[in-house]
């Protein structure tokens, strides 16, 4: 057993020495979930903390300990925990009807608002990111009459469409894949061309969120807008992260406009959420007064309490001044914290933009999820428990989503924390 081995067991030992009652409760939960656990990104070895309540930036477990929130929902708590408009909001559709079984007066202004923002022509709801992006890619094989996608090695667009590592996860939906190499201009164009006339969508994060923070380069994107609409391929851009870059979305920030956008996260202000939109000669097939439309369901689709709490937060809360402060937050602490690696010249640095950010235990460049997965897992795997030590909580694999309550301060405390890190472990860093 090396020393890396050896300090990440002292660090795990001494996380479940200091949380009995986080234990117990992973072992009654053990008994009717599988393993634990209901959702797979939350667990960590050898359990996740077990949270008890939150508020504003702050996270209580059941043992007593505290921690800043770095991974704001994985970036669906971009307005904290129990904002008050929120709370406010929720309270109201609440008191005015929770589950109507009926058109709405809420949904119309919604829909108006999250169409003007992200330039959509028609949207319609969903309840999550997974369920937009199936039904943006349904939605596209109806359209153009063809059967295949094109989603890109280390693309995560839900648990159904999920293709880390390179593949398709044995749970996704049986879509026929051809995977295209992200930030590989002339491998994935040569992909598309082979496949022109098989391909109904080519869907796409423009910045890897999952796989670890990583944008697409202008140049990839341009040729995806390229190549698609000369073969009449549906462009999907999965913008169920990236949409808070910009206050109207990623695509308008790199000025390319796909044929369709999924949206999801902290759009639903924190509620249940997930929209697929775009151009309305695509979209009007699911209009049911037409012969032949589309079927789309979900009970949920149109609930009272995303409708009012969305509208709130996008209206009230992130204006465009507030996101482009907010991003430019981000920005600076990943400039900070990328200028300390390389002061200490620790292999470790920070990827993504704005309030997206993903730390790896890894030198050079990183194009595609396989260069983040290069790194030293378990030098990330030390970080998450020296950060827990430390009271703050980022997700294990290094990601990192800003709410509104991580300021300057909040910033600086990270910085210090990781510091710290760099100089406890420095001979494991070999620094
Ligand atoms: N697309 C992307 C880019 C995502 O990051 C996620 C969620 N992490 C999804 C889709 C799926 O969204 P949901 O979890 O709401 O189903």
């Amino acid at each position: 057993m090396n020393e890396v081995d050896q300090a990440l067991d002292i660090a795990i030992a001494s996380f479940v020495a200091k949380r009995p009652k986080t234990h117990a409760l992973h072992e009654r939960a053990k008994a009717v979930m599988p393993g634990g656990n209901t959702r797979t990104v939350l667990f960590s070895a050898p359990f996740p903390i077990r949270v008890e309540r939150s508020q504003g930036a702050m996270l209580y477990d059941v043992d007593g300990h505290s921690y800043l929130d770095f991974v704001g929902e994985y970036s669906a708590g971009l307005y904290g925990h129990s904002h008050p408009r929120i709370v406010a909001a929720v309270t109201e559709a609440v008191a005015g009807g929770l589950n109507m079984g009926a058109h709405h007066v809420r949904e119309v202004a919604f829909a108006e608002a999250v169409c003007k923002r992200f330039d959509l022509e028609r949207l319609r709801f969903t309840n999550s990111g997974t369920e937009a992006n199936m039904m943006a890619l349904a939605a596209a094989r109806c359209f153009t009459k063809r059967s295949k996608i094109m989603p890109m090695m280390g693309g995560y667009h839900g648990g159904t469409l999920y293709f880390g590592g390179g593949v398709a996860s044995p749970v996704n939906a049986p879509f026929e894949c051809v995977l295209g190499r992200y930030n590989d201009v002339e491998t994935t164009r040569a992909l598309i061309q082979q496949n022109a006339s098989e391909l109904a969508a080519i869907i796409v994060e423009p910045m890897l969120g999952s796989g670890g923070c990583i944008p697409a380069s202008l140049e990839f994107l341009s040729m995806l807008k390229e190549e698609s609409s000369k073969a009449g391929i549906v462009l999907i851009f999965d913008e169920v992260m990236t949409s808070r870059l910009h206050p109207n979305g990623y695509s308008a920030k790199i000025g390319i406009q796909p044929d369709l956008k999924t949206l999801g996260k902290y759009i639903g202000g924190g509620m249940s959420f997930g929209a697929f939109g775009g151009r309305a000669v695509i979209m009007d097939l699911f209009d049911p007064t037409r012969p032949n439309a589309l079927p789309h369901a979900g009970t949920f689709n149109n609930n009272t309490m995303t409708m009012t709490a969305g509208l709130a937060g996008l209206t009230e809360i992130y204006t465009p001044e507030v996101c482009f402060a907010h991003c430019a937050l981000g920005d600076k602490l990943k400039t900070d914290l990328n200028e300390m690696f390389m002061r200490y010249q620790a292999p470790m640095q920070v990827t993504g933009m704005g309030t997206l950010l993903n730390i790896h235990a890894v030198s050079g460049d990183i194009l595609r999820a396989e260069d983040a997965a290069k790194g030293d897992l378990r030098i990330k795997r030390l970080l998450f428990h020296h950060l827990l030590d430390e009271g703050i909580y980022i997700a294990d694999r290094g990601f990192m989503a800003l709410s509104l309550l991580i300021g300057e301060r909040e910033s600086a405390l990270l910085l210090v924390a990781i510091e710290k890190f760099i100089n406890k472990y420095r001979d494991l860093l070999r620094v």
